[in-house]
């Protein structure tokens, strides 16, 4: 695919007039100066193909500064666009979350509360209410220009405990994660009891493979099944929390997956988490990881809201992912995180939808960098250049096993984007590159996802039909 944007946003600048050349994989093969009337609307290419240094090979750019045409084939584009930025990637989801929407603030309480209302809806769910559930909000992603998804998945087997035949709660979300056209990131997750010294709850019997070594047998038979069926999925791990995992049994389960992997884990959202963990092990949270060897630079900690210093120093010097949550955190009352204390010790924060009551990479970032400011005083706590950062490419190498290239305006490297209006009321006016605190989903009219081109509005519509056949809700 070729697409002329005539302004590409990237993190460090917006360039003008660039022409991205993509394989079927969505790889940039060619970079390169777009002629003048290639970037001039959303639709297809004019044919006029006439600016310098298209076709040429290897003509240098023309006012975009550092743009280059090394091996542009020659032709129109296929697309023309005005405005486009990396797409985001999404690093941390419960798809099924989902069905929670707008339903649950009627009565008050607190997170607790809250998780008694989804354990409800999460023992409803079989594999075709999940596919359904995991399309509707995988299509709302991509709509919203999010590629990629980091699926933190628990809801393994059947309500009483009995696994699937064929990982189909797995496969459910593969199916899904397919339909909508999102990259996934499927974080099967090991979840053994329901908290410091608490057996499981009726409830919390099908998030539940037994022991460590049944989680990973199942773990590498999950492995082996998609890397024959769907080898583009990446397979990573998850602890759910320092809760759901008795400390003698951290290291191992760490140890018993492939060092490639990307591992998440929940931690400290709650400060109950923390006093328990504290009067079980006399370590936080924090520190039972480190000693387990769960840190470190293929590590992403989700939420990482009530820290202490050691806590953030620690984080920082293992140079782990953060993922904050704005939304859903602000949703449940968690507390304002500890973003850009993480980020100066060294760790790199990126954004997730979590439980997808909103599904808005805008609103997250700006969320992230309002809750800053109102913890600090002052105003570009993060700047716009690591807002978009933390969206794009840092999520999208908390979602990328080690070794795999993270997605860069760079031939041989992976590359989607998602297409804006910069005219709409919301964001005509604005300098481009202050979007990311503008804009918001709404905005989006596209997204090209492994070199495929996704109209928001058609993926909205799927949004909607997929939502229909869940069968959870009327
Ligand atoms: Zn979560």
């Amino acid at each position: 695919m070729r697409i002329a944007c005539a302004r590409l946003v990237l993190p460090d600048r917006v360039h003008t007039d660039v022409l991205v050349e993509m394989d079927d994989a969505g790889v940039v093969t060619a970079i390169g100066p777009a002629g003048p009337g290639d970037g001039s609307g959303d639709g297809p290419g004019d044919g006029s193909g006439d600016g310098p240094g298209d076709g040429s090979g290897d003509g240098p750019g023309d006012g975009s500064g550092d743009v280059r045409g090394a091996g542009l084939a020659a032709g129109p584009p296929d697309l023309s666009v005005d405005l486009a930025a990396p797409a985001f990637a999404n690093t941390h989801s419960h798809a099924f979350h989902r069905l929670l929407r707008g339903r649950t603030n009627g009565g008050g309480g607190d997170f607790w509360r809250w998780r008694e209302q989804m354990y409800r809806v999460a023992g409803t769910l079989d594999p075709d209410g999940l596919r359904a559930a995991a399309t509707a909000v995988y299509a709302e992603m991509v709509a919203a220009g999010y590629s990629a998804v980091g699926e933190f998945h628990y809801l393994h087997h059947d309500p009483d405990g009995t696994p699937y035949p064929g990982h189909a709660m797995e496969m459910a979300l593969v199916e899904a994660a397919e339909e909508a056209g999102i990259r996934l990131t499927l974080l099967d997750t090991l979840y053994l009891r329901g908290g410091f010294g608490t057996d499981l709850a009726d409830a919390q019997r099908r998030f539940s493979d037994g022991t460590v070594e049944r989680w990973h047998a199942r773990w590498h038979a999950l492995d082996d099944a998609l890397r024959a069926s769907h080898p583009h999925v990446t397979l990573g791990a998850a602890l759910h929390s320092v809760r759901a995992v008795d400390p003698a049994h951290l290291a191992a389960a760490v140890a018993g997956l492939p060092g490639h992997v990307p591992l998440h884990v929940h931690l400290s959202e709650q400060t109950r988490e923390n006093d328990e963990c504290l009067a079980a092990t006399g370590l936080t949270p924090t520190a039972l990881l480190d000693r387990a060897g769960a840190l470190d630079v293929r590590t992403t900690v989700v939420h990482a809201t009530h820290l202490s210093a050691a806590g953030v120093a620690a984080l920082g010097a293992a140079h782990v992912s953060v993922s904050m949550c704005p939304t859903t955190e602000a949703d449940l009352g968690d507390g304002l995180g500890r973003a850009s204390s993480l980020a100066d010790a060294g760790a790199r924060v990126t954004i997730g939808s979590d439980q997808n009551v909103v599904v808005d990479p805008f609103d997250e970032l700006r969320r992230l960098e309002g809750g800053a400011r109102l913890a600090s005083h002052r105003r570009g706590v993060f700047s716009p250049a690591a807002l978009w950062r933390a969206g794009t490419a840092d999520g999208h190498a908390a979602l990328a096993p080690l070794g795999t290239p993270g997605q860069a305006l760079e031939v041989g490297r992976p590359l989607d984007l998602a297409i804006l209006d910069a005219r709409s009321a919301r964001t005509v006016g604005s300098d481009p590159h202050e979007l990311v605190l503008a804009a918001s989903a709404a905005d989006v009219t596209a997204t090209v996802v492994r070199g495929r081109h996704r109209a928001s509005s058609e993926l909205r519509g799927l949004a909607v039909d997929a939502y229909l056949r869940q069968g959870v809700h009327a």
